[in-house]
Order: C-alpha cells, then sequence, then structure tokens
C-alpha cells in the first residue's frame, strides 16, 4: 500500500536519511524504533510531504507522489493535484497535539472535513459522534482543549484525524509528551485501531507498545534502517550488536 524505495534526505550537508526502504501492505501495523536523532520523524514527514525527499521514490496505494528518474539524482515530484489526492489519504498524529486552542473539542473534529471536503456538519455529524464515543470523550465534546488532560488532548487529535476517513495513520511518537499514567489510554485507542484492521506507521518509545501492536518493526540508527523483522525477530532475536546495545539502553 505504501512503497517508499532508496529515501535520501539531506539537511544542509548533513545526510539524514541515507538509502531508506520501506514497504507496508494494507492492514499492517509497522513500528519504527531508534535513537534521538537517528532521523525517524524525517522518514515519516517525508512520507506525508511536511518534508521533500532529494532522491528515492514513494508511492501510495499504486500512485507515484515522487519518483527519481533512472540515471539522476534529483526526485521528481507529481502534480499538486496528484499530491493533495495521495495526502488525503494519510492522518496524522504527533507528539504535540496541536489542537485549535480557540475550538471546543467536537469543532476541532469538524473543522478538516468542513474546510477540506466543504461537508456540513449535519453531514459529518454522525461520524464525529461515533469517533468521540470511540475515543470516550462524547461527554467532553464541549469543552475547550486547555481544558482536557494531555492524554484526552491527544485522543481528540487521533479522534480528528480519523475524521478525514484516512486510509493509512502515522504516528510520530504520540505518548511522549503525556505522563507516565497518560499513556495507557491513548495505546489503547491507537490498538483499537490496530485491531480494526488500519494501516499504521507507528514512530515510538515505547519498545512493549511496538512489540505488542507491530506486525514489522524497523531499528532506524544514523539515518539507516540497521534491522527489520517481526516483533519477535527484532526483540527476541535481534541480529545486530547495533540492535542489542539499543534495545538494552531502552530498558
Ligand atoms: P527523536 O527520537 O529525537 O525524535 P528522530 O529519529 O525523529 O529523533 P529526526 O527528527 O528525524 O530524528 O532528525 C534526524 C536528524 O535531522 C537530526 O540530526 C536532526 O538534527 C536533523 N534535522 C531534523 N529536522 C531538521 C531541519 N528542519 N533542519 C535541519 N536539520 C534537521
Ligand atoms: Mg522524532
Amino acid at each position: 500500500f505504501i512503497e517508499m524505495n532508496h529515501i535520501k534526505k539531506k539537511f544542509a550537508d548533513t545526510l539524514v536519511l541515507n538509502d531508506v526502504t520501506m514497504h507496508v501492505e494494507a492492514g499492517e501495523v509497522v513500528s519504527i524504533i531508534g535513537p534521538s536523532g537517528s532521523g525517524k520523524s524525517t522518514f515519516l514527514r517525508c512520507l506525508c510531504q511536511l518534508e521533500t525527499i532529494d532522491s528515492g521514490e514513494i508511492m501510495v496505494d499504486g500512485k507515484v507522489l515522487v519518483q527519481t528518474p533512472e540515471g539522476t539524482e534529483r526526485a521528481v515530484y507529481a502534480e499538486p493535484q496528484t499530491m493533495r489526492g495521495i495526502c488525503r489519504k494519510m492522518g496524522m498524529c504527533f507528539q504535540q497535539f496541536n489542537l485549535f486552542p480557540h475550538m471546543t473539542v467536537l469543532e476541532n473534529i469538524l473543522e478538516a472535513p468542513r474546510q477540506v471536503k466543504k461537508m456540513k456538519t449535519e453531514e459529518i455529524m454522525p461520524l464525529a459522534e461515533e469517533l468521540l464515543h470511540k475515543v470516550g470523550l462524547w461527554q467532553k465534546k464541549d469543552m475547550y482543549p486547555s481544558r482536557l488532560s494531555g492524554g484526552q488532548q491527544q485522543r481528540v487529535a487521533i479522534a480528528r484525524a480519523l475524521a478525514m476517513e484516512p486510509e493509512i495513520m502515522l504516528f510520530d511518537e504520540p505518548t511522549s509528551a503525556l505522563d507516565p499514567e497518560l499513556t495507557g489510554e491513548v495505546l489503547r485507542t491507537i490498538r483499537q485501531l490496530a485491531d480494526e484492521d488500519m494501516t499504521m506507521v507507528i514512530v515510538t518509545h515505547e519498545m512493549a507498545f511496538a512489540k505488542e501492536v507491530a506486525s514489522h518493526v524497523i531499528f532506524m540508527a544514523e539515518g539507516k534502517i540497521q534491522e527489520e523483522g517481526s516483533p519477535q525477530d527484532v526483540f527476541e532475536h535481534p541480529k545486530r550488536e547495533r540492535t542489542k546495545n539499543f534495545l538494552q539502553s531502552m530498558i
């Protein structure tokens, strides 16, 4: 469903992604783990077009987002309309929830379908209600984000992304801004999506969660994939010293 081939990305003179390849099948959950600065966020941001790549290829649902013609080193992006279409398939959720502070929980959920899909409130309401029940926050629908806990805000952020009915959800450390006692409720919400066969790519520092929820685990360091495989392979039988050391340091 997602194909990212030989992605290279530089910031100034630093090669931050050095030939990274990831394929994600529909319904699969891929977890990306690795030390700080290894390029995990950058990789995810390249997929959802918050960053451009220097070379490589990205295809989503059979459509080419960007490719690098043979014999060249320069990535060529699709037409803006094609790019927008691909972008709409993806929902994103970051460490910082970035809710609109001047809007209630419900308004936060309604905003993107209204603005982007030009939907009317009454058309979105059934889904908005379903999503708020799903994340357990229907009772809080008229509150402003500042009145909610971090875990509740993050669950609103997830519901807001789902309101666009994405085919893929991307998470970048969705729990690392949260107090430990609040991470569980957010992880439960994500696990529920996995149970519903949502295609997901999750960057996380929660090793136990990555192991449990993922169908495939990627260990990145220094802008490269150092090791990947099933959660059993990577967590129980890591092949490389680099991986073993990282997993040791996370305990
Ligand atoms: P963390 O676990 O701390 O979130 P990460 O694996 O997500 O780390 P990235 O944020 O992708 O790492 O950063 C990879 C490298 O790229 C780092 O060396 C970082 O300093 C650099 N970098 C990231 N964004 C930019 C930017 N906009 N401009 C310049 N350098 C950047
Ligand atoms: Mg990061």
